[in-house]
């Protein structure tokens, strides 16, 4: 009946379900996303306790079912259901998403919550066990990565429960872990694709130090013809034709940022936010971009 490829995994404890809805600590007046409702296990808890419920569900059979078990409650009215894949949803506004995720889109659906114009004020999201722990790790830690250190620039993380595979119906087969993630507002005055391009370049492999992340030749390829598009939006455009000199300029920039800010031997996997951002911003300053 469950299609698993969709990641159909029907929270049957009804304890766990309430403990989910009760975290995000809903008001009367809030609009609540519900990505995969399924057959309505944490939807039909959440329209007792907020305005609205707008629910993204791909399965069109699940969300008939959905709308049966509404159907005549006074709830119903409350009720939106946005058919398709979420990842392609055009969203309305909400203060909170709540969602038992379909594991197969965990690291897609964050960013676009992260990205929202408007972004929730909370969001309480069950995730495989190892992906919440990558969220919440913290520099040092083993399971620290990029994915870490991107989500934890633009949202703080909280590990809030653990949750059994025999809590699910059919079992899935990994556990899960229950995470709230509160996205920072005013959102970091930083753009998203050179942060997500630097962290891209220090977590090639982690465990490596920064400056062997920058030895790579499709690297620094990239990163030279990021530099001369920045030379050709520059007023006093300063060009070269010659390619052998402009890759040595890059490499020498480069080498001088690495030097000047201490960072070259340290460990990408060591370092915090404050660190990538003042490296970030050592970059800019010489004219090297990431995006
Ligand atoms: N919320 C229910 C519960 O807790 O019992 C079901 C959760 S189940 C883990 C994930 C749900 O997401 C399924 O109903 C599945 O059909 C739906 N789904 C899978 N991929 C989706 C996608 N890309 N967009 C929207 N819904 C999706």
């Amino acid at each position: 009946k469950f299609n698993t490829d969709l990641g159909q995994h029907i929270l049957k404890n009804p304890l766990i379900a309430q403990g989910i809805v009760d975290k995000a600590n809903i008001k009367p007046s809030d609009i609540v996303l519900e990505v995969g409702p399924g057959t309505g296990n944490l939807t039909v808890r959440i329209l007792e306790q907020a305005r609205k419920v707008v629910a993204s569900e791909m399965d069109p059979r699940m969300a008939a079912e959905l709308t049966k078990r509404v159907r005549g409650t006074p709830q119903e009215k409350k009720l939106e259901i946005i058919l398709g894949d979420f990842m392609k949803a055009e969203l309305p506004y909400f203060d909170i998403c709540i969602s038992n995720t379909p594991y197969q889109i965990s690291s897609p659906l964050v960013f676009k919550l992260i990205n929202q114009p408007r972004p929730p004020r909370v969001s309480i999201l069950m995730f495989q066990r190892e992906f919440a722990l990558r969220l919440v790790a913290r520099p040092g830690d083993e399971l620290y990565c990029r994915l870490s250190a991107n989500v934890q620039m633009w949202a703080n993380v909280t590990h809030i429960m653990k949750v059994g595979k025999n809590n699910f119906r059919p079992p899935p087969k990994v556990e899960s872990s229950v995470v709230k993630i509160e996205i920072k507002n005013p959102r970091p005055n930083i753009d998203f694709n050179e942060w997500d391009g630097l962290l891209r370049i220090l977590f090639v492999r982690k465990n490596r130090t920064v400056a062997a992340g920058f030895k790579s030749s499709k690297i620094l390829e990239i990163l030279e013809n990021n530099y001369k598009a920045y030379l050709a939006a520059q007023e006093d455009a300063m060009m070269t034709e010659d390619n052998a000199a402009l890759s040595k300029i890059v490499k020498d920039k480069i080498d001088r940022v690495l030097t000047d800010t201490g960072f070259a031997e340290k460990r990408s996997a060591k370092l915090d936010q404050t660190d990538y951002m003042k490296l970030l911003y050592a970059f800019h300053q010489v004219g090297i971009h990431f995006a």
